[in-house]
């Protein structure tokens, strides 16, 4: 990482495009970390913006390490949007090179009420980072976002607050549809055991206890005993199913899996959700609102 930040700021000291004019026509170059972030800030940059997002489909980002591709992008982003509160633990240094220059990089959770946060001891930042899974914080992160893109390109901002108007009303829409759905499912049913605890902030919003094998973060791996302890709590409160990740290997959820088992009772494992990344581009699961409908229906209808 040292390696890099010297890269970083080496690059940073050569780049001296000083061409006004071509800054005046240009489209913004805006950088993204998460794929939540990349599709919101698409949503509403729609054309008129550049948009580059760090992290794939399937990427950890607790574990994200930039590469100097990244370190190009960065070089030429106006502004950089990330989700902040430690999530992109290993990026953070690297951002906090960048600001105070021409660039601007935005936390989008310091925009959170830090009341409304779920605490954690884990993270630096003393909250649990998941917090696009509140559908009400992520239409603060879609307000920010345009905020953002009006200011540093006033000439597109009628554009960007039709499309904010457009994608306030999806998660409008995308509310009801999640409340509609989980209604079918009894509270009793409402466990969701997961490969990390990505989905607090989901559970806390629709009424689901939600256990994690690793933590909070990826970083730390589970241990014999985590899986001994989980698997307990599964037999004991008769839980159907339990859920991979899309971004986590599978083996801790199949290793929980064989444990239950091995004590005579059955458990599935009821599909695959998205944590900490969205779907392949191009598929529904690919955009925020495909992905939460999807995770959704995955988790009530393997718990019902
Ligand atoms: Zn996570």
């Amino acid at each position: 990482m040292k390696k890099l930040i010297l890269l970083l700021t080496i690059t940073l000291a050569f780049n001296c495009k000083n061409d006004n004019e071509s800054k005046i026509n240009k489209k913004l170059n805006v950088v993204t970390t998460t794929s939540m972030i990349t599709d919101l800030v698409r949503n509403i940059g729609g054309d008129s913006i550049n948009v580059q997002g760090l992290m794939g489909s399937g990427v950890d980002p607790h574990l994200y390490k930039a590469s100097e591709g990244d370190v190009s992008k960065l070089v030429d982003a106006d502004i950089i949007f990330y989700n902040g509160l430690h999530l992109e633990g290993k990026l953070v240094e690297v951002f906090e090179k960048m600001s105070g220059g021409e660039k601007t990089p935005v936390a989008l959770a310091d925009e959170l009420n830090k009341k409304l946060l779920i605490g954690s001891e884990y993270f630096a930042s003393n909250y649990d980072p998941h917090v696009w899974f509140n559908i009400e914080f992520f239409k603060k992160f879609t307000e920010k976002v345009t905020i953002i893109l009006c200011e540093k390109d006033p000439k597109n901002a009628e554009t960007f607050r039709a499309n904010e108007k457009r994608y306030l009303a999806d998660l409008d829409n995308l509310q009801e549809d999640v409340k509609g759905v989980v209604a079918a499912l009894s509270p009793e049913k409402r466990i969701l055991v997961t490969a990390h605890d990505a989905f607090n902030y989901f559970g806390k919003a629709y009424g689901f206890e939600v256990v994690g094998l690793q933590g909070l973060s990826t970083a730390t791996e589970a241990g014999v005993q985590d899986v001994q302890k989980l698997a307990a709590f599964i037999i004991d409160k008769n839980i159907k199913a339990i859920f991979v990740e899309s971004s986590v290997p599978k083996r801790t959820i199949e290793a929980l899996k064989a444990a239950v088992n091995a004590k005579g009772h059955k458990v599935e494992i009821g599909g695959t959700l998205f944590s900490d990344a969205l779907g392949t581009a191009g598929t529904p699961e690919g955009t925020y609102l495909g992905m939460y409908r999807y995770n959704i229906k995955t988790i009530v209808s393997a718990l019902q």
